[in-house]
């Protein structure tokens, strides 16, 4: 009997990936300020298509620049208006969203805790925008976190929705007030919850995804707490091995946001090619 191979109910590009990609597409030449997405073959897809990633204004031939679906540090954003470049904004609402729950705790008093990643443009983007934020991102950074009488919290938009409530927790631990909004968005917890219903509904997950997206390697963090041994994160179908799949009757598949479908397909046909295979004994 051939092997069952399911793709969880959420997986692959989310809308504000999918909208920054079309506005790209529309252009005919785009300079793209930062990744655009965290995957290394659809950014290498768009370069054909004339549609280039640059982290430096001076690489820029013409005034048009693209800012990406996680937004950009506002410091950079003027100095593109003080150069007067036209700013064809992607940033997703969602992340647009982030800013005002930060500016509404703000004028609340509240001392904002920004729970991400420092090194990631939305995390950089979101704390240009707030006074003297705090970011936390691994559990040591909380240690020594000096006492605040009113903590705001808001978090990157593809967190581990375990680690935001478990940070949550701990802080409440080091002041009076602690007012937490999840902004992890919709998109992020649906691939979130979907990943983890399906890996405890099959013998083994792929996780398809670039390596340096965030979001794709918390999916794989979130598999492997059901399937430790059993889950495997690859960027393309051809890092797939038939003998992960040997004796493995039902396979389950995500993606992460930045994933393109087509990737998708790919593995889920070498995945089926293997079923012909004979695996060594
Ligand atoms: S992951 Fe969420 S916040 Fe980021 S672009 Fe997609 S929908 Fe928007």
């Amino acid at each position: 009997m051939p092997r069952e191979i399911l793709v969880a109910e959420a997986a692959g590009f989310c809308f504000g990936v999918k909208k920054a990609i079309q506005k790209a597409e529309s252009m005919d030449q785009a300079f793209i300020f930062g990744s655009l997405i965290h995957n290394p073959q659809e950014v290498e897809r768009l370069s054909k298509m004339k549609k280039h990633i640059v982290h430096d204004l001076e690489e820029i031939d013409g005034n048009q620049v693209v800012i990406t679906a996680h937004g950009l540090d506002i410091k950079k954003i003027e100095e593109m208006k003080s150069k007067n470049f036209d700013i064809i904004d992607t940033t997703c609402p969602l992340v647009t969203r982030i800013y005002k729950e930060g500016w509404k705790l703000e004028s609340q008093g509240f001392q904002i805790v920004i729970i991400g990643d420092p090194n990631h443009v939305e995390v950089k983007g979101i704390a240009s925008r707030m006074k003297n934020p705090i970011i936390v991102y691994e559990e040591s950074d909380l240690i020594g976190l000096k006492p605040h009488a009113k903590i705001g919290v808001i978090c990157q938009s593809t967190l581990l929705l375990e680690k935001f409530d478990k940070f949550v927790h701990i802080l409440q631990g080091y002041c009076d007030q602690v007012v937490a909004i999840n902004t992890i968005c919709k998109p992020t917890k649906d691939r979130q919850t979907s990943a983890a219903l399906l890996a405890q509904q099959v013998d083994l997950m792929i996780v398809i995804g670039g390596r340096n997206s965030s979001n794709t390697h918390k999916l794989a963090q979130t598999c492997q707490t059901y399937l430790p041994l059993k889950t495997f994160h690859v960027e393309t179908a051809s890092e797939l091995q038939p003998q992960w799949f040997h004796n493995q009757k039902k396979v389950g598949i995500t993606a992460g946001a930045s994933t393109p479908d087509y990737l998708i397909q790919e593995c889920i046909e070498k995945i089926q090619s293997f079923d012909l295979i004979v695996p060594a004994s």
